[in-house]
Parts: C-alpha cells; structure tokens; sequence
C-alpha cells in the first residue's frame, strides 16, 4: 500500500508551495493536480474551443495527452509531449480552468489518473477534491487555507517581485470568484473533507506550515 497525504484549499492558500517542500522533507512524490486540469484548458484555448459550450468542452476534453513527469524533483505538466509547465501558470488559464474542470465528464478521466498514480507512488496530492473524492482513504488528510486579504497580498508581492504590473483590487476579486466557482460546481465542489485537519495560514510563515505538515505526517 503506498502512503498517500491529501491537501486541499483555495486559489493561493499557498498549497503548492507548501506541499512540495513538505514532501521534499518526507521523502515523497509531489503531484499538483491543478496543474493536469490547467494543462486540458490551456488546450482548449489553442484549440479555439469555445468554453461556454459545455458540450463542446466534454466531447474535446479526451483529445490532449496529458502527462507528468519530474525533473530534479520538480514536477513538469505534458501536453501532447510539450513541456507547458510554466505557460499554464497564467492568470487567465487560472479563470478558463475553473469552469473547465466544474464539467463531471472532464474530471473523469484525469481524477483516473490520479487515483492510478497515488495507488503506485508514495505521495502527497494537492488540489480542490483530493481528500473528498481522489484520495478518500489517504493517511493524512490536510485542508490549507488563508484570508482571501492575505492570498490576494502574497499574489500581489509575487506578481510584483516579478517587475509585473498588477491590481491588488483585482486580485482579490478574481480569487474570491474562483473560490465561488470551486466552492458552488455540483461536482465535486471545494470543501474541507470531515476527516481532514484545517491549518489557516493567514499568520504563519512557510516554515511553520511546512514544519506544522510534516509533523501532522507522524515522520
Ligand atoms: O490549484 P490551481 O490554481 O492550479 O487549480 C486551478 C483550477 O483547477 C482550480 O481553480 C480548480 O477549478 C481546478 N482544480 C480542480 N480540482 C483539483 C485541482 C484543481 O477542480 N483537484
């Protein structure tokens, strides 16, 4: 049996950040799974699809191949064999794979995927539904999360560290609607799972939640 840590929050709880270094420190795989759901919307907008149309969406969503792979521990996305790890990290894919992923077809198969690859790998998952629905029996089950003041703030000081123009105003509001939008979907909608223990990190650092982490892992 492989040993499996679930962690799921909302839009810029910090989780990838927080979850890849946890898993540095325990020795596991690190899977970002926002990053698949990224990767099939950064397809549809190449393809010209047209997002609205659901229909359209679910019949077009089984075309791409999506894969991961690792290089120096660092998880890389794959579509069609293309390295689009770092083109799916847009502000607008972030928006376009919310209402991608709400559509119960197109979960499908990459929930699938997920499943196939925890049940082979010691890892620790992050994403909306890892604890609910992917990875309903992992070891640990962890829920992050954070003020939408503070997400839309630790965006913003990216952003700007970046030498990127940006709005904090906007900022908070795209993440709070996305918030809605994963919150309020039908399927499989952003909740904390009954089993999974809650860390707001509002006022922690990085070191803390990495720390507060791995020892909720027992290792
Ligand atoms: O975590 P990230 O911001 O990369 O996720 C992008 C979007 O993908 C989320 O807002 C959510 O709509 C969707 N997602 C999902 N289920 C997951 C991971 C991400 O629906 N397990």
């Amino acid at each position: 049996m492989s040993y499996n840590v679930a962690v799921d929050g909302p839009a810029g709880a910090g989780k990838s950040t927080i979850a890849r270094a946890a898993a540095a420190r325990l020795n596991l795989i690190y899977v970002d799974t926002g990053a698949m759901y990224r990767a099939l919307t950064l397809y549809l907008i190449r393809e010209g699809v047209d997002l609205e149309d659901e229909a359209e969406v679910i019949r077009r969503s089984g075309e791409p191949e999506i894969t991961l792979g690792y290089e120096q521990g660092r998880q890389k996305v794959y579509l069609n064999g293309e390295d689009v790890s770092g083109s799916i990290r847009t502000e607008e894919v972030g928006i376009a794979t919310a209402r991608v992923s709400a559509l119960g077809p197109v979960r499908e198969g990459i929930v699938a995927m997920q499943k196939a690859l925890a049940a082979r790998s010691d890892c620790i998952m992050d994403g909306r539904d890892i604890g609910t629905c992917v990875l309903p029996d992992a070891d640990v089950k962890i829920y992050l999360t954070a003020s939408s003041q503070v997400r839309a703030k630790r965006r913003y000081d990216e952003l700007t560290a970046k030498g990127l123009a940006c709005d904090y105003d906007q900022i908070k509001a795209d993440i709070e609607a996305r918030d809605y939008q994963d919150m309020h979907r039908q399927v499989s909608p952003l909740r904390q799972a009954e089993d999974a223990v809650l860390v707001d990190t509002s006022h922690m650092t990085i070191e803390e939640v990495v720390e507060k982490l791995v020892s909720l892992c027992g290792r």
